[in-house]
């Protein structure tokens, strides 16, 4: 295919990011972002979005209507049991993604707009949906399953799904290629520190366990998500406290986490904190590291053998003191860090464990969209290569194939109730 350029969009519910990527050396040739879709002063629709982004790329010769365009690539969140792989869209594929809906309801309804509006601009071009679900697709039942009644559990679609996956599947492999080793040979833990965070265990390349549930609200402790607490809090509050369902959604999303804690989801803002001896900012901090840590312990235990750790997203690619309070004196797991190298600041991947640590300890910046770009481009190429036919197993050499357990729940759509 001549058409080598591959525009990732990120729809979410009030903003569109995208970039322009060239896929022949993989460089960016525009991004951007457009806010405030629906509020006052932004566009009024994710359409009118979409039009911006197409006049913005149009104003610097990089219009939507260029030969060159090859794909679009789409971030989807939830791609439920169904999705374990980038996907062709085609009408079947959106009425899949319209049927996760009540798994994610508000994200799956924004990027399926994204997706409609940018067909209806390109009707030609393959669109590709990159699901954040699909890398945890890997994870065996044992991890997966929540300990309740299977029968409930596959009627509402109640499982460990995972997110981030994306970014999972990019930096465990972004790890392999820092230490010159194959993927299939190594056993790593990713440590995705964002707003949202989540862990992954990933095993030969295939992830293995992750910390986000049904929902991202699951696991580490987040800007401003709980993570993980005991389920019957929520119980007490109903019952005791007389909360409503939205209120205690409302709380353990967004009013919890480091937020909750302390009244600063920031992390830079927390440090500054803890500088002048706060004592909230402080026991942020110590919860944030000591969940951190018991996940760092649990998937050393679920990979049996860990080679590497890697940090990544923005805490975890630039705060040197949760990097070194998230390992200090964990030399009986083999972990090291080196003082020195971890205070660097740099931007490209680099090792930041001592001589002396048998596990390569390392920070790895995050690229999704350019993960997404590859996936798309991968596809639409293959899908080019065997024209007539809309779907192929052919994709990047360097991926394992993943071999999803069936789930039981397949295609039930779970009751809105399912989720917080
Ligand atoms: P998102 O999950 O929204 O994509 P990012 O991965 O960009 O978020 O991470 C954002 C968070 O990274 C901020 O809320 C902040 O806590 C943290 N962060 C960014 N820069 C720094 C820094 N220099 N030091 C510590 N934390 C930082």
């Amino acid at each position: 295919m001549t058409a080598s350029r591959v525009l990732v969009l990120n729809s979410g519910s009030s903003s569109v990011k995208y970039q322009l990527l060239q896929m022949a050396d993989e460089s960016r040739l525009a991004s951007g972002v457009v806010e405030r879709i629906g509020e006052e002063g932004g566009v009024a629709d994710h359409t009118e979005a979409l039009r911006k982004v197409s006049a913005e790329l149009a104003g610097r010769g990089l219009g939507l209507d260029s030969p060159e365009l090859a794909a679009v690539g789409h971030r989807v969140v939830h791609g439920g049991t169904r999705f374990t792989e980038p996907t062709l869209v085609t009408d079947d594929v959106l009425a899949g993604i319209e049927q996760l809906v009540p798994l994610a309801p508000l994200h799956n309804p924004a990027n399926l707009t994204g997706i409609k509006v940018a067909r209806e601009l390109r009707p030609d071009l393959p669109q590709v949906a990159v699901f954040d679900t699909a890398f945890h697709a890997t994870i065996p039942e044992a991890a997966a399953r929540y300990a309740i009644d299977t029968a409930t559990a596959d009627r509402y679609g109640i499982r460990r799904y995972g997110f981030h996956g994306t970014s999972h599947a990019y930096v465990s492999r972004a790890t392999a290629d820092l230490l010159g080793e194959d993927p299939a040979d190594l056993n790593v833990i990713v440590l995705h520190l964002g707003n949202g965070a989540s862990a992954s265990a990933v095993r030969g390349g295939v992830c293995v366990d992750t910390s986000m549930g049904l929902t991202p609200l699951e696991g580490l402790v987040m800007g401003t998500r709980s993570g993980d607490i005991d389920p019957a809090v929520i119980i007490h509050l109903a019952r005791t406290g007389g909360l409503g369902t939205d209120e205690i959604d409302d709380l353990l999303n967004k009013r919890s986490g480091l937020l909750g804690l302390c009244g600063a989801n920031d992390m830079r803002e927390i440090g500054r904190r803890m500088a002048e001896d706060d004592p909230r900012a402080q026991l942020a901090f110590d919860v944030y590291v000591h969940r951190l840590r018991r996940y760092v312990g649990a998937f050393t235990a679920v990979l049996g053998r860990v080679d590497a750790l890697a940090f990544t997203a923005g805490v975890g690619e630039n705060s040197a003191a949760v990097r070194a309070a998230a390992l200090r004196d964990l030399d009986g797991l083999g972990m090291v860090v080196d003082p020195v190298r971890n205070a660097v600041r740099g931007s490209g991947a680099r090792l930041i464990s001592a001589a002396s640590s048998r596990v390569a300890i390392a920070v790895v910046p995050t690229d999704e969209e350019l993960e997404i770009a590859r996936d798309a481009y991968a596809l639409a190429r293959d899908t080019e290569a065997s024209a007539g036919h809309t779907r192929s197993s052919a994709r990047d050499p360097h991926r394992p194939t993943r071999d999803p357990h069936p789930p039981a729940s397949d295609q039930q759509a779970p009751t809105p109730g399912a989720h917080p």
